[in-house]
């Protein structure tokens, strides 16, 4: 049975359940309801029912993390630690791999940033969380093969060494899944550890980093159907040991003397102060649920519904798909398009108000990929979940066509 925002009496933690029904009438602006499709999900996934119950189930518990005595600080220390390890476990992390708990990915980023001796090599391809932090940054310019960008990548550290490479698991502007595989091969060969930004690859496929031969791993619990505010960043101890306290603060230190400070090694030398534990949970939770769904009913479903969007734009007058790689073997379930004519601020906001449904327009904070593959300033971008329905790519389909037809 649907619930509907008129009925239900939702608690502050509901409303993430309830949005997670992807046909659930939500009120517009104007005071209007209409049945309302989100394929705006790769900015941030509305949490999974269980995942919902869980950070609620939480609430009362707050306590003393990591230091108290008493029986809440215990569950609330060991809900941590737990997290901790069924995220490790989720990911692939080798033994002696750390998972420093962060705000988001980008937090992770900048935290690998602060640590990495020496130069970093990304491609043009990446979100700004994965251009920006890097000091000492050289960028290849993707070809339009992922093979040809290999190789551009392999002459680049071959022309100069670099401390580390550090490339998105998947294109948040087209969805194209990267060989994390081989991009881990061309960086070890020339002595370089490889980063990934998992941020769209983690909700949408099972990450494992020591298959992979990837070294780390940054990602966001909120992309990943878990509350905001929660990232990971997961890899070899060794470069983190030896940077400087990501924040200074309580957690972070081993003693404090009035002259001297000696600061803990491994995680906790960067999570100075009081995690969150709501977050972390329910970051755990989410990557749970991911699994019991299992990869192959997820991919199925994705796969159907991404190929029915694409289909569905690509007939339309003055509609073209925005794409990188030629040769991508996979995609999540990003699609974006750009316009002939009109401003797709413009059809965002009519998609919104006349026909209910939710995307992003813009460039989408990957500015140097999208003016190098798009022919027009900005695109729009549908992405979908795991509660994403034929419904709501029918829905944007069908408003696209009408607004379309209308004309700019
Ligand atoms: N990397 C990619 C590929 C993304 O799509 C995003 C967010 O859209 C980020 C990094 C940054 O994630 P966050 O805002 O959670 O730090």
């Amino acid at each position: 049975k649907r619930a509907t925002a008129s009925t239900a009496k939702p608690s502050p933690i509901a409303p993430l359940a309830l949005l997670a029904d992807a046909g659930l009438d939500v009120p517009v602006l104007g005071g209007r309801r209409v049945p309302h499709s989100n394929l705006d999900v790769a900015a941030s996934a509305p949490a999974l029912a269980r995942v919902a119950r869980a950070a609620a189930d939480l609430l009362p518990w707050y306590s003393s993390v990591h230091r108290g005595t008493g029986f809440p600080s215990q569950v609330v220390t060991e809900l941590v630690e737990d997290a901790r390890t069924a995220i490790a476990r989720h990911v692939g992390a080798r033994d002696d791999d750390v998972v420093v708990f962060t705000r988001n990915t980008t937090d992770s980023l900048n935290l690998l940033a602060l640590a990495v001796p020496g130069e970093t090599v990304v491609l043009d391809i990446e979100h700004h969380a994965n251009l920006l932090p890097w000091r000492d940054r050289r960028t290849v310019v993707g070809e339009s093969t992922i093979e040809a960008t290999l190789a551009a990548l392999d002459a680049e550290l071959a022309r100069r060494p670099a401390a580390l490479v550090s490339v998105t698991g998947a294109s948040n502007v087209t969805g194209e899944v990267l060989p994390i595989d081989r991009f881990a091969a061309v960086a070890h060969a020339h002595g370089a550890r490889l980063a990934i930004d998992a941020a769209q690859l983690l909700p949408h496929r099972t990450v494992d980093l020591a298959a992979s031969g990837a070294d780390y791993l940054a990602a966001s619990g909120h992309k990943a159907y878990a509350p905001y505010g929660t990232g990971i960043l997961v890899g070899p101890a060794d470069w983190l040991d030896a940077a400087p306290p990501y924040l200074a603060g309580g957690g972070a230190v081993d003693r404090v003397g009035l002259e001297r400070v000696s600061w803990h090694t491994g995680a906790e030398r960067h999570e100075a102060g009081t995690p969150n534990v709501l977050g972390i949970t329910a970051f755990a939770v989410a990557l749970d649920e991911l699994a019991r769904l299992g990869e192959p009913a997820r991919l199925e479903h994705e796969h159907a519904l991404a190929d029915r969007l694409e289909r569905g734009v690509a007939a339309l007058p003055g509609v073209r798909v925005v794409r990188g790689f030629s040769d991508a073997a996979d995609h999540v379930g990003i699609v974006t398009i750009e316009l002939e004519r009109g401003s797709v601020g413009l059809v965002a906001a009519a998609l919104a108000a006349e026909h209910g449904v939710s995307v992003r327009a813009g460039r989408f904070c990957a500015h140097p990929y999208f003016d190098r593959v798009a022919t027009r300033s900005n695109g729009l971008r549908a992405s979908l979940g795991i509660g994403s329905s034929s419904a709501d790519v029918d829905r944007f389909v069908a408003g696209l066509a009408a607004i379309v037809a209308d004309g700019p």
